[in-house]
């Protein structure tokens, strides 16, 4: 048996660089969470926000806390698609030729020339859970989900360390693909 792993499903969500909450919310404006995260220290906020692409807008979109060194927006490809942008599979955090998109809030517009991505798959591991995995940070491996759309992922990266905690990370279009209810697990395969 290889070792198990909740899956946590992220529907499109962003995170915000603090010029830009003063600007979407006003300034000195901080972020309220409204929900704690399974990652330490994650929360899911009060504030929200309208994310607009050149087809379509998507309303009253969640923002994620705290506040990030850039600002990014993850979407699930049906979502991007909706709104007329093509998102390219990233890694959080790396946004270099990423499309963007305008963001509207309650207090002002935000422009995004970057930004845009659909997440790469990945699983957070504690730095002991990894070690029980057998396996180690940046490593790629694939997981198998059971069930009725039962499938395997190729392809999910290995997020490992300080301020990580075992939950997989999948997208909307990943866990309706697999049939994903809330209690769904997947297992790492060797
Ligand atoms: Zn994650």
């Amino acid at each position: 048996m290889g070792y198990k792993v909740q899956i946590g499903l992220s529907n499109k969500h962003l995170h915000l660089q603090q010029d830009h909450i003063d600007i979407l919310f006003g300034k000195g404006h901080q972020l309220t969470p409204k929900k704690e995260l399974v990652q330490p220290g994650q929360y899911a906020c009060e504030e929200t926000v309208d994310i607009v692409g050149p087809k379509a807008t998507l309303k009253n979109i969640r923002v994620l806390g705290p506040a990030r060194k850039e600002t990014q927006v993850e979407l699930a490809l049906t979502d991007a698609r909706q709104i007329g942008i093509k998102a390219p599979v990233r890694e959080s955090g790396k946004l270099e030729g990423t499309p963007g998109c305008t963001l509207i809030g309650p207090c002002g517009t935000v422009e995004l020339d970057h930004g845009v991505i659909a997440a790469l798959r990945h699983i957070h591991l504690s730095a002991d859970e990894a070690k029980e995995a057998g396996v180690k940070d940046k490593d790629i491996v694939s997981v198998k989900i059971e069930g009725e759309r039962g499938l395997i992922f190729d392809n999910v990266l290995i997020r490992s360390g300080e301020g990580h905690k075992r939950e997989a990370h999948f997208d909307t279009d990943e866990g309706n693909a697999a049939g994903c209810g809330p209690d769904a697990v997947c297992e790492i395969l060797k």
